[in-house]
């Protein structure tokens, strides 16, 4: 390998590092790495160690192993049925014994080998389910020149000890790992954000050796040690930042909103129902935090149709009866629109002289001028909408309450500048529909309160779940059809891919017209993706009743109540967290019928389909996202990227005890200097996170 030379500082773009093109960059740049102190910190996820290369004779199935071999022959090819692009090889190694190789969706490696090529090959070796011949998928190859010397084996090497470095199509770990090399001379310059202090107490190491160790350990200790250096300091750092955050909100006080008991009762003699014990605390809870001068910051955490809506309107008819207006921001048209007349239908009739009014950007302009109007004189009381709430020239009287539903699809920005509208600190109160475990909570919420929704209310019958061979889809389309033909309404959810919304929506295009054109030919269908533009309209008319069967997008937002819809039929189910899967499940079952929901994988291993099994069994948001957390970690329970953590951040916490720690550090910090600053580095870091945060 040549020598390259040094990149020029930690702060310079990753492309100062040689051999990083521009190309690269925008691929890391997807990874979140922009720096070369980025690519630094940003440790590999797993090693893995093949030892030597071997004989196909000597291998058997459940074995790590390495193999050389010539390409015997190799084609790409899209797989219909599972919507899975594939490529597939066959190689022969030195003795002529065959190992079939495939890779999905990893299209471009069919571009990189050719036959004839010889290639060593690194993964983990499956018996075929039938017939038994032996085949590795998705291992890690390298293309080896007439003169590579098998003996020779280094780290970064097929056959020697392999980093696993998160990847985009068009990256390899061995790219990456290289980059590293390169910049590894730098580490020392990397500031340490943990104090000395803290570092000892925790005996944590320090961050150039964390780098050092992480990029390039000698033994399985040195990476354990890197990672937990490096979950710890991004936890700290989180930590700080919602401890900067905290104190400045505190810092502006709001106007507190007293607690009077005729409001709730007036309330909830309109409400027509009985709220439910978990609606009682967290109404109680929101209460208690207004009535202070510290401005309430509190989560409501709680489970898909638990009845969110109903604790909000109560704080907003609190709001209203201490003369001041509330606003309410949801994520699209549709889910506002469903919020006025909830609203509505909660407050207008039991709270006289309590107006509620929608603005979103779909309205007429003289519609939106009135409602303007009527929020800025202070006439409204609940004004109810999408982003168009926070443009500059909405204005309001008297704010007191802001709330945030599905908070995670805003950013901190948004959300600051829905809370700029009022005099002072409106009370903040934020909803998300992801119920997550209570570390979880305090790790990406912390500078919140939560309140926990736990319970639904009474009379659901749980819907009724069942995981499908793929082979019997056509049993799948008969509960769909009869459904329909019974008057009903149906999803069909496309499955997740990640690498690229466009394709996503393509695959999605192909699968309704497919749908439409051999399956369901007597049904109205519709088609909703992240691609298109009048998504609004498309979700208008499924609740309207006009499409029966919804094909959509996993990405798209399905939030929205259609208590018709009877199936949820979720394709390449074993690709989503079972959080993600509960969440759809959550869109059906909200009227009187039974309801379904039917889960098919695409290429279901055991423990796959044991996975979608439990959510057939569990019917609780709490449970199934612990369960899921403890199988596959956090990082898939919340999706990608949703949380900026690392998933070394993320496996830590599967037990309190680094989140723990990290917390009381940082609360010993902002004890004696509450802004933090005697520690510039931290400070920066957590600034850092804030900014991240706020990129929604
Ligand atoms: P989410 O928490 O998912 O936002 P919603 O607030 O949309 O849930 O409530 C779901 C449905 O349950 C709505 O139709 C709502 O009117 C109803 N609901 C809410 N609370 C209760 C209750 N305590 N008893 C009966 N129905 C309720
Ligand atoms: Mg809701």
């Amino acid at each position: 390998m040549p020598v390259l030379a040094l990149p020029r500082a930690l702060d310079a773009p990753v492309a100062s590092i040689p051999k990083l093109y521009a190309s690269d960059a925008k691929r890391l740049a997807r990874l979140g790495i922009v720096t070369v102190r980025d690519l630094l910190l940003t440790l590999p996820f797993d090693w893995e160690t093949y030892g030597a290369p071997t004989e196909v004779a000597g291998i058997s199935d459940g074995q790590q192993a390495t193999v050389v071999g010539t390409i015997a022959s190799i084609s790409a090819r899209q797989s219909l049925r599972r919507r899975i692009r594939l490529t597939e090889a066959t190689i022969r190694d030195d003795a002529g014994a065959p190992l079939r190789l495939v890779w999905f969706n990893q299209p471009f490696v069919a571009k990189q080998l050719q036959r004839g090529d010889r290639i060593a090959v690194a993964g983990t070796v499956k018996a075929a389910r039938y017939g038994g011949a032996l085949q590795m998928q998705n291992p890690h190859y390298e293309k080896l020149a007439e003169s590579d010397d098998l003996e020779e084996i280094k780290p970064t090497r097929v056959g020697g000890l392999m980093p696993k470095y998160h990847l985009v199509e068009g990256l390899s770990s061995r790219k990456i790992a290289r980059w590293v090399e390169a910049a590894l001379p730098l580490a020392d310059k990397v500031e340490d954000v943990i104090p000395d202090e803290v570092r000892e107490r925790q005996r944590l190491i320090g961050v150039a050796d964390a780098i050092r160790r992480g990029h390039r350990p000698e033994t399985d200790q040195d990476f354990a040690d890197a990672r937990k250096r490096m979950a710890f300091a991004e936890l700290f750092e989180l930590q700080a930042a919602f401890a900067l955050m905290r104190a400045s909100i505190a810092a502006e006080p709001a106007t507190p909103i007293p607690y009077r008991q005729e409001v709730i009762d007036a309330f909830k003699a309109g409400l027509g129902f009985e709220l439910t014990n978990a609606q009682r605390r967290s109404t109680w809870d929101t209460f208690k935090d207004m009535a202070a001068t510290v401005p309430m910051n509190r989560l409501l955490n709680g489970d898909v149709g638990s009845g969110k809506t109903a604790v909000a309107a109560a704080a907003a008819a609190m709001a209203h009866a201490a003369g001041m207006q509330s606003v309410v921001m949801a994520p699209t048209e549709i889910l506002a629109r469903q919020h006025l007349h909830r609203f509505r239908a909660y407050l207008e009739e039991s709270l006289p002289g309590l107006t509620v009014e929608l603005l979103v950007s779909g309205q007429s302009a003289p519609e939106r001028r009135r409602v303007r109007a009527a929020a800025a004189s202070g006439h409204c009381a609940l004004v109810v909408g999408t982003h168009a709430l926070i443009e500059d020239d909405v204005e309001f009287a008297n704010l007191g309450l802001a709330v945030v539903d599905e908070q995670h699809r805003f950013g901190t920005r948004q959300r600051e500048l829905l809370r700029a509208k009022g005099r002072g600190r409106p009370h903040f109160l934020a909803m998300t529909a992801t119920p997550i475990p209570r570390t979880l909570a305090l790790a990406l919420y912390g500078e919140m309160s939560v309140s926990v929704l736990d319970e639904l209310p009474p009379g659901r019958t749980p819907v009724e779940t069942e995981v499908i061979d793929p082979a019997e889809r056509g049993r799948a389309y008969e509960i769909v059809r009869r459904e329909v033909n019974a008057g009903h309404q149906a999803f069909v959810i496309c499955p997740l891919i990640e690498e690229s919304e466009t394709l996503a929506a393509k695959s999605a295009t192909a699968e309704a017209e497919r749908l439409q054109k051999e399956v369901f030919l007597e049904f109205r269908l519709g088609l909703v993706h992240g691609r298109l533009k009048e998504k609004d309209e498309v979700m208008q008319r499924f609740v309207a009743g006009e499409i029966q069967v919804l094909v959509a997008t996993a990405v798209v937002e399905v939030g929205v109540d259609v208590p018709n819809a009877s199936v949820m039929m979720i394709e390449g189910a074993d690709r989503f967290g079972l959080a993600q899967l509960h969440q759809f499940r959550g869109r059906v079952g909200r009227g009187a019928a039974r309801s379904y929901c039917l889960l098919l994988a695409d290429d279901p291993s055991e423990a796959a389909l044991q996975r979608l099994e439990l959510v057939a069994r569990i019917h609780d948001g709490f449970t199934l996202a612990r369960e899921d957390m403890e199988r596959r970690g956090i990082g898939e329970l919340m999706g990608p990227r949703q949380h900026g953590l690392t998933d070394a951040a993320m496996e830590s916490l599967r037990s309190p005890a680094l989140l723990d720690d990290a917390r009381a550090e940082v609360q010993r910090l902002v004890a004696d200097d509450p802004q933090l600053d005697r520690f510039p580095a931290l400070k920066a870091a957590a600034a850092r996170r804030l900014e991240l945060t706020s990129i929604s």
